[in-house]
């Protein structure tokens, strides 16, 4: 294997000078070194072509002895440190203090065709910020997150990506639904990439312990690597530094809301610095389009992060950033008036988006009514959002137009009909509105096709490749890694997964509902 290794990130930031292993309050320092933990009986489940050839990996070295043991930890890359990283974060709305990487380890950096890629193992053992847990991954949610990162990539949605599934060997005892029955399960590691796992909490970290200095260096460091077209730091362009995340956030969220993903725990430390989808906990797919939903059990009571209030939690972390920046801008104003754009943004953007998955390019003086009585009518009765639209885009006038969205009621006889009469309503509307487009309905299929995801990956499906992988048989996990490499393209012998979710995964643990024990 030939990667060619770099080094920004530990050869430009403060290490923590401690050097073992002990649960400790870190400051002055981005990270601290830390060696993975030596799996017991390490095996590769799966592994992302694509992406080891971002990496110059070729298909024949993923197979071999050496790639297994670097992507499990088995091994350190000759030359290299690997590392955890100092955060601190929000979580459900409160300063939680310092958190870290408490089971990631970063391995190296890779420089390819003018992309840089931070190699990070998720699961490899515990590092100084593991607090009171373990360190490692069960398989679930590492075939969770290695499948939805990739599908989430062929998407079209900013987000971290995954190189390898693997198993350790190890066994973990976690309590799934923290009710005082644990269970041991397979313990793995996701080998993940991204050009930065920094999160908003790296920042606030930093602010929290009036740590000015380090605070800009971090700073100077993103801006440097990531944000160059921004020139120089400087207290101008830190003020466009903000600018730009809050950007990519909202373009990210944007996004999520377009597909239909709920992430589940948007705490800030789990939100990227780069406006990336980043760790993949108890995430879920909407079956039936619903703003109120969470995949999150222990998000049950508040739903803060509900599907429909992705956006205003967007925001809301956005501010805690904004402070933790604060002490190198010391200017209020420019930071506020930055939020502020969010929103008005959001209310365009969000406009955009529900617009092209209606195929609408025109404006209308009603469209913003027409999307708005399209989400009423999609909650008066469980209506699968991924069906909907897109059958939709093979309307073409209001006869038969029930019946072309008749597969994404989960209950079609039992409509009422008065639902259907709203239905009835809104697309004869829509036919109307449709009128001023200036696209045939063939160019305008193509277009909303392109937006409207065929396949997801639906949770249930997430846990069948899970089940089968319990069970030693990976095929499914392959099944569905290739699948949603197209998610837009109808593919016949896939029909399969076009479909609702099946009645035994409505209330099933994994499927509707996720804790965050992984
Ligand atoms: P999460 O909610 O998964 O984003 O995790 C919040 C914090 O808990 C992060 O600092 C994680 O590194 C840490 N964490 C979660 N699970 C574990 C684990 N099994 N071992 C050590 N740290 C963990
Ligand atoms: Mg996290």
């Amino acid at each position: 294997m030939n990667i060619n290794i770099v080094n920004t990130f530990t050869s430009e930031l403060p290490a923590d000078s401690n050097l073992g292993n002990s649960r400790r309050q870190v400051t002055e320092a981005v990270f601290s070194y830390a060696n993975p933990k030596k799996p017991k009986a390490p095996k590769v489940m799966h592994v992302s072509q694509e992406m080891a050839f971002e990496l110059n990996i070729s298909e024949e070295e993923t197979t071999s002895e050496f790639f297994k043991n670097i992507f499990t930890g088995n091994e350190v890359y000759p030359k290299t440190k690997p590392f955890s990283m100092c955060y601190g974060g929000h979580q459900f709305g409160n300063w939680a203090g310092q958190l870290g990487d408490g089971r990631a380890i970063n391995l190296f950096e890779v420089e390819h065709q003018n992309k840089n890629w931070k190699v990070q193992l998720k699961g490899a053992g515990d590092t100084p910020y593991s607090r009171t847990a373990d360190g490692l991954a069960v398989l679930r949610s590492s075939i969770r997150e290695y499948l939805c990162s990739e599908a989430m990539y062929h998407l079209g949605v900013p987000t971290t990506r995954a190189l390898s599934l693997s198993l350790s060997g190890d066994d973990v005892l976690r309590d799934i639904l923290y009710d005082g029955n644990p269970a041991y399960e397979k313990g793995a590691i996701v080998s993940r990439i991204s050009p930065s796992f920094l999160r908003f909490g790296n920042y606030e970290i930093f602010t929290a312990r009036k740590d000015v200095e380090n605070l800009k260096s971090l700073v100077d460091y993103t801006i440097k690597h990531h944000f160059s077209h921004l020139g120089e730091p400087s207290k101008k362009n830190y003020i466009n530094f903000f600018a730009a995340i809050s950007e990519r956030t909202l373009e990210m969220i944007i996004h999520w809301q377009r597909v239909g993903f709920v992430h589940g725990v948007m705490n800030t430390d789990n939100m990227s610095i780069l406006g990336l989808t980043i760790d993949f906990g108890p995430y879920g797919w909407l079956e039936g389009f619903d703003f109120g939903w969470t995949p999150n059990t222990t998000d049950r009571v508040h739903k803060r992060y509900r599907y429909g209030n992705q956006p205003n939690i967007g925001l809301w972390n956005l501010y805690q950033l904004a402070n933790a920046i604060y002490p190198i801008i010391q200017e209020v104003e420019p930071l506020e008036t930055i939020l502020e754009k969010y929103k008005n943004d959001f209310e365009e953007k969000s406009l955009q988006m529900m617009k092209s998955k209606l195929g609408l390019f025109t404006s209308d003086k009603n469209d913003v009514e027409l999307i708005q009585n399209l989400e009423d009518n999609l909650q008066l009765v469980e209506t699968d959002m991924t069906i909907f639209f897109r059958n939709l885009s093979r309307f073409t006038n209001k006869k038969g137009s029930l019946q072309l969205i008749e597969k994404a009621f989960y209950d079609f006889n039992a409509v009422a009909k008065e639902v259907k009469n709203k239905w009835a309503f809104w697309f004869l509307n829509y036919e109307i509105r449709l009128q001023q487009e200036e696209i045939s309905s063939e160019e305008r299929k193509q277009k909303m096709d392109a937006v409207n995801p065929k396949y997801v990956l639906r949770n249930y499906m997430s846990q069948l490749a899970i089940d089968a992988a319990d069970e030693g048989d990976y095929s499914l996990i392959d099944e569905l890694f290739n699948l949603l490499k197209k998610p837009y393209t109808e593919q016949s012998e896939n029909e399969k997964w076009f479909a609702k979710r099946p009645e035994w995964a409505r209330d099933k643990v994994g499927c509707s509902m996720l804790s965050c024990s992984s």
